[in-house]
């Protein structure tokens, strides 16, 4: 095992940083305010190859290896979650079309994507169904030489911006395996029938796109199926470790971004005639949040290395563990974070109650802290 970061690396996570410094940070807090969608600094982004890191040079992307992208994702939500989440999530969804997508879709859509044009969603999570993937109900139907799609998919990322969605469905009924029956098609999300509905009281990445979508008699041709019919959870398995990984990565980004807030105040602020920094108290409990962040940021950087070496059983493990750690972290360091700045933390005239609130997700998506433990302990056991 082993990881190194490279000149290239060090460079990717310099560039990163100056641009989150220079273009998000300053309107951070007025998109989480208003929840308004950073159009902007997405083409800005696209500029410099941040929208979709993993998407090949060939199909018009920086083909980042996957350490490469964890930098990216790291440094964007080390600058904010809610933009960095808008800006890195551009290309959710297409590694299903990059790794098995047939070569039209490919060439169709994958360059939109990294130069911003177009946006992807992942479609996986319905009403009755997160953490259970298998047990998915949406319906995609056989009629002639189209499939019709009828089902409800819930918590969808750029689910009211993305131009193109990689839809999970039920294509067979199994009961006794549900993981097989389960097909990914490529929809169009101009496609009659597509009906996204954005929700906006979320309780953090108050920038970044969230929705509903119902897809009522959806109509796709047969070559819109993304891989092998009724494969499509198999297929999905293959994306969990990066998936994961990158959450992860989130996670330290913002762990991060809440100590150096935390940092800059202790030197600062003043009471009982010192700097709070003075007081052993404070300045141990900065010290704790930056060892667990770097422990973080191992376990997560060690995941990315696994997943670079196609180590598969190794990848699932790591980045189940950094995924579990760095994201309990997050919101550990986040809440010591606001204590550091006593009252001041509690009020939005500071970023750490938005770290706190932000960091929060971290624990839910790309599967919940529980479903993480289930994993490791399947493996460890
Ligand atoms: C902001 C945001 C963005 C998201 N983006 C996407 C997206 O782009 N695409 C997408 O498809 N989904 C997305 N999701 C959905 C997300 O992946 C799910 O919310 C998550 O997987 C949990 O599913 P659930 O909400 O249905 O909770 P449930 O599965 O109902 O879980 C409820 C509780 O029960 C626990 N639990 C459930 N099953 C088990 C078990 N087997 N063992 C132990 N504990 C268990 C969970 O850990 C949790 O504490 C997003 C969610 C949010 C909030």
């Amino acid at each position: 095992m082993g990881f190194r970061l490279s000149d290239e690396h060090r460079a990717i996570r310099k560039a990163v940083r100056e641009f989150g410094e220079n273009e998000i940070e300053p309107v951070a807090r007025e998109h989480d305010e208003e929840g308004s969608y950073p159009k902007e600094i997405i083409e800005k982004a696209a500029e410099l190859d941040l929208l979709a890191p993993s998407i090949p040079i060939e199909y018009g992307g920086p083909g980042m290896d996957s350490l490469s992208s964890i930098i990216v994702t790291e440094e964007l939500w080390r600058a904010d979650p809610g933009i960095g989440s808008a800006v890195g999530s551009r290309g959710f969804g297409s590694d299903m079309i990059k790794e098995y997508g047939d070569e039209w879709m490919k060439e169709k859509w994958l360059p939109r994507i990294a130069n911003g044009e177009s946006a992807c969603c992942s479609c996986i999570s319905e009403p009755a169904h997160g953490s259970n993937v298998a047990g998915i109900e949406t319906r995609a139907e056989k009629d002639g030489d189209e499939y019709v799609l009828n089902g409800d998919k819930m918590w969808i990322t750029n689910g009211s911006v993305a131009d193109v969605a990689v839809v999970m469905t039920k294509t067979r009924s199994n009961p006794e395996n549900p993981h097989r029956g389960i097909t990914a098609f490529l929809v169009p999300t101009d496609t009659d029938g597509f009906e996204p509905t954005k929700i906006t009281n979320k309780l953090g990445i108050r920038a970044s796109d969230l929705a509903e979508i119902k897809l009522d008699d959806v109509r796709v041709p047969e070559e819109n199926i993304i891989g092998e019919l009724n494969e499509g959870f198999y297929q999905l398995m293959d994306f969990f470790a990066s998936g994961r990984s990158n959450v992860a990565a989130q996670a330290v980004g913002v762990a991060q971004a809440a100590i150096d807030a935390a940092v800059d105040y202790a030197n600062e602020r003043e009471q009982g005639g010192k700097v709070i920094k003075e007081y052993q108290a404070v300045s141990h409990k900065i010290a704790d949040m930056a060892a667990n962040t770097e422990a973080a940021r191992s376990l997560t950087y060690r995941a990315a290395s696994q997943i670079e070496a196609e180590n598969d059983q190794l990848a699932t493990r790591f980045a189940s563990m950094a995924k579990l750690f760095a994201s309990e972290n997050a919101v550990d360091v986040a809440d010591d974070a606001i204590q550091v700045f006593g009252g001041a933390g509690y009020v939005s005239d500071y970023p750490v109650e938005r770290y706190y609130r932000d960091a929060r997700i971290t624990k839910i998506y790309e599967g919940t802290s529980e479903i993480q433990r289930n994993i490791i302990s399947d493996q460890v056991l």
